[in-house]
């Protein structure tokens, strides 16, 4: 028997729902949590489908120059995963066999590859367009999804190493973008609702790293450039960001060279979903019964 007071992790482990691989944060995904998910993707594309995004996917590592560019280890050095593969001669494979036969460190002679893992389901997108010239008079929007890496090993099953973020970005000028954000932000709550959920939107920040790190914080903070929409998931006191919507300003434009038709820095805004998060939201809220939630969360799924 499924024991419901059993913390969150192990219910979901139990049921099949997530199947452990030995790392925090690190998951198989049974048939029915990918079912979840993937209905959740249907779901979002009910409400944005109608306004013409350009989808567009990436894989999830991305190119290493252009990360470099993109400043990310500026302010997330230890969320950053990099790819690296063995590049040596017979000497040093002979070196590397030895090393893991002894349980020694193998990995020290692994050189970085040109990939990098991709942080947010974003970044590949922006150096793209910046390469098709300036940004029509109408803005553009897209529509992306990725898996993506961020390293947090964590015990919470809602924070993940790999997880899958779906977004819809948007670029053109100031009014543009925050009209978006705006409108993603009605959506959003108006989405959760639908799922039976509940929720709190409040202003965020993200996890800048250091004490440079914190004066950017509390500056994205005073701004509102970030909120998020949290669900109670595995804690009441601390409920989980499920979606967050983010006003980049120029930040992107200027470091990408994107412009509008009038030669204007362009801004950049994006909605992220956390397919995982949500997917968890809802179990942790209607059960791991599938067939037991309610009849409206169920319609709006399944339809
Ligand atoms: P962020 O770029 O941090 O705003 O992330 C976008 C969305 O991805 C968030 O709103 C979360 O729902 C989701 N997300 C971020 N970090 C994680 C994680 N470690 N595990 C699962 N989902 C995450
Ligand atoms: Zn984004």
């Amino acid at each position: 028997m499924c024991d419901q007071h059993a913390p969150l992790l192990d219910r979901l482990l139990f049921t099949g729902l997530l199947i452990d691989t030995g790392v925090d944060g690190l998951y198989g995904r049974g048939a029915v949590f990918e079912d979840v998910v993937e209905r959740f993707d249907d779901f979002i594309t009910r409400f944005g489908g109608c306004d013409g995004a350009t989808r567009v996917r990436f894989p999830p590592g991305m190119n290493r120059a252009l990360f470099e560019k993109s400043g990310y280890m500026k302010g997330f050095p230890q969320l950053a995963g990099t790819v690296h593969a063995f590049m040596g001669g017979e000497a040093d494979h002979l070196q590397l066999l030895a090393n893991m036969e002894a349980g020694t460190d193998w990995t020290g002679g692994q050189k970085a590859t040109d990939i990098v893992l991709t942080p947010a389901a974003c970044y590949p997108l922006y150096p793209t367009v910046a390469k098709m010239g300036p940004v029509p008079a109408d803005g553009h929007l897209y529509d992306l999804s990725s898996y993506c890496f961020r390293h947090e090993p964590s015990k919470d099953p809602a924070r993940m190493q790999l997880f899958r973020m779906r977004e819809y970005v948007r670029m053109g000028t100031a009014e543009q973008v925050l009209a978006f954000r705006e409108l993603w932000m009605e959506r959003g709550q108006a989405m959760i609702t639908e799922l039976g959920l509940p929720l709190t939107v409040d202003v965020a920040n993200d996890p800048f790293f250091g004490r440079k790190g914190r004066i950017l914080a509390s500056g994205q903070r005073e701004q509102a450039l970030k909120f998020e929409l949290l669900v109670p998931v595995t804690s009441t006191e601390n409920p989980t960001a499920c979606l967050s919507f983010n006003y980049h300003q120029k930040h992107f434009g200027d470091t990408w060279g994107l412009q509008t038709q009038d030669g204007e820095t362009a801004h950049t805004a994006c909605v992220g979903f956390g397919m995982e998060r949500v997917a968890l939201a809802l179990f942790a809220h209607h059960g791991v019964d599938v067939s037991a939630w309610p009849a409206s969360v169920r319609k709006a799924l399944w339809g």
